[in-house]
Parts: structure tokens; C-alpha cells; sequence
């Protein structure tokens, strides 16, 4: 069965994030920040921090269990130097009555071989 990916691409879990949260490097920042975005849809902790850069990483990282991530745009995906780059991306969510939006600037950069996620500005 054809199960679609979190992230909303038109590629199945198994072939998109699933393929990262199984240990696949992302090849760039985008395809980490779409497997990041799938993470917290999933309440995939454990994800969220191996991709989390070690001196920025929230410890412990708890999620709120109300809060359920309701779709993902991408909006610019820009190299920023041979290991770095900046994804601006709007996420929606929804918890009990209330809706919101997150409109984000997150930086990214390489390391060994795949990609971890460092902050962001929140726009
Ligand atoms: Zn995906």
C-alpha cells in the first residue's frame, strides 16, 4: 500500500524520509529539513536530535503531544558555501481548537556524510 510521505512530496515514506530516519545521509539541506519536518509528525525523537547540531541541540527535546504538524511548504532551498546552506520553509500545525503557521529561516551545514540542522530565524 502506498503510504505518502509526511513531508508532502509525491514519494511514498519508504522512499523519502523513511529512507533517512533508517540511517540514509541526506544529500543536501532541503531533503534533511523535509526528514526533520516528517520527524516531528512522527514524534521521532530520537531523529530530531542525531540531526540537531551538538552545540545547539535542546537537552532533553520534548515535544508536545497536542501539537500535530498538518503540512510542510519549502520555499527556498540556497547554498550558502560548499557545507552550508539555508532552507526558508513555512510548516502549519494545529493543536486541539487552535491552528498556526511557522515561517522559518533554518541554517544547515555538513557534516560527515549528510547534513545537520544548526538554528533558525523565525520570520
Ligand atoms: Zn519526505
Amino acid at each position: 500500500m502506498f503510504e505518502p510521505c509526511d513531508c508532502g512530496s509525491d514519494l511514498s515514506y519508504v522512499a523519502c524520509c523513511g529512507r533517512l530516519h533508517a540511517g540514509t545521509p541526506a544529500k543536501d539541506a532541503e531533503e534533511l529539513m523535509r526528514s526533520r519536518y516528517s520527524a516531528y509528525r512522527r514524534g521521532n525523537v530520537a531523529y530530531l536530535m542525531k540531526s540537531w547540531a551538538a552545540e545547539t541541540r535542546p537537552v532533553p527535546l520534548s515535544l508536545d503531544p497536542t501539537q500535530e504538524w498538518t503540512g510542510l511548504k519549502i520555499h527556498r532551498h540556497t547554498p550558502s558555501g560548499p557545507d552550508t546552506a539555508t532552507v526558508k520553509f513555512t510548516a502549519t500545525w494545529r493543536s486541539g481548537q487552535k491552528k498556526g503557521r511557522l515561517t522559518e529561516t533554518s541554517r544547515f551545514r555538513r557534516e560527515g556524510d549528510g547534513w545537520v540542522y544548526i538554528d533558525g530565524i523565525v520570520a
